[in-house]
């Protein structure tokens, strides 16, 4: 009888040790081969001087909300600045759907291609004394909005964004030429106080008919044929040439398309209303909403119509 019982509870001992031991086997094993769909995917970074650099994900949105916006921006814009940017890069992921923009790479740090992306020791340079508190309020923003995207259909969607809207955003037809379904017009009132938000531009008739390679007649008597929805001008006609706005506001270093100008003295005076293309978020907007208590979810929604926020990994 005792035999029999000291044999049972050594079978008891058994069982415990096994049980013990199993998680602690599949638990190093998760360590030793981690997995992309429940940590931070490696990306593939074009940077400075043509260099392909390896970074994860998770720690080059810090460098890229920085750079993209400004660190005394509300906490809530900043984490909506950091879900559109992940967007973006996510959407070219080839694990999520994406086909990548720079061959090796996935993306590259130049503002005007991709998105801006800051190096830590330029951070440090930037940001001086505010150095510690600046980083810890821009990491806060991206860890606690870790793995999420904006997502239309179930896929994660290419956000953009861009500075100051001036009233209305863009319907993405208007500027580029596809119609996106989540790029829509809307009405944004919280950018008043932006920077950019009225901006002014002189040029000589003869500048400008030079830019636009018009005469001087045309451009005296150039005229609005087509307005956005938006409020930008979609078409100007000068003489027997047609301009779009986004071509006249590169041509002549306008801070957005929508403008509109007063001819005195050979001098055409450009009245400017936001600065950028207009098309999605604006950030200005978004720190005049996350001022008045809005969350990052609520202020996302806005400015992409109809869109989900997924956490994807
Ligand atoms: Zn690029
Ligand atoms: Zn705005």
């Amino acid at each position: 009888m005792i035999f029999k019982l000291r044999l049972i509870v050594a079978y008891i001992i058994l069982l415990s040790i096994i049980i013990a031991v199993i998680p602690l086997l599949s638990n190093s094993q998760v360590k030793q081969t981690p997995t992309t769909n429940n940590s931070s995917p490696i990306i593939k970074v074009l940077g400075r001087d043509e260099q392909i650099f390896e970074i994860e994900l998770e720690e080059f949105l810090v460098g890229v909300v920085a750079g993209e916006m400004p660190a005394d921006f509300g906490f809530d814009a900043l984490k909506a600045q950091a879900v559109a940017a992940r967007s973006y890069i996510c959407a070219l992921l080839p694990e999520f759907g994406g086909k990548g923009k720079h061959g090796e790479a996935v993306i590259c740090t130049n503002s005007a291609c991709c998105q801006a992306y800051i190096y830590p020791e330029e951070l440090a340079v930037k940001w001086g004394e505010h150095n510690a508190e600046n980083l810890a309020k821009i990491k806060t923003a991206v860890s606690e909005t870790a793995g999420e995207v904006l997502s239309f259909e179930g896929k994660p969607v290419s956000a953009p964004f861009f500075s100051t809207c001036g009233g209305h955003t863009e319907n993405s037809e208007d500027v580029w030429q596809a119609a996106v379904p989540y790029l829509r017009s809307v009405a944004c009132c919280w950018d008043k106080a932006a920077p950019r938000y009225k901006s002014e531009a002189s040029f000589t008739i003869e500048e400008v008919a030079e830019k636009f390679n018009a005469t001087t007649e045309a451009v005296e008597a150039m005229a609005v044929a087509e307005v956005s929805e938006g409020g930008r001008v979609k078409e100007v006609t000068v003489g027997d040439i047609k301009l779009s706005g986004t071509k006249i506001r590169s041509l002549l270093g306008l801070n957005s398309a929508a403008f509109s100008w007063a001819i005195a003295q050979n001098q055409v005076v450009f009245s400017v209303q936001g600065f950028g293309h207009g098309v999605g978020m604006c950030q200005h907007g978004a720190a005049g909403m996350a001022a008045l208590g809005a969350d990052y979810k609520s202020i996302l929604k806005y400015y992409y119509t109809g869109i989900e926020i997924d956490k994807l990994y």
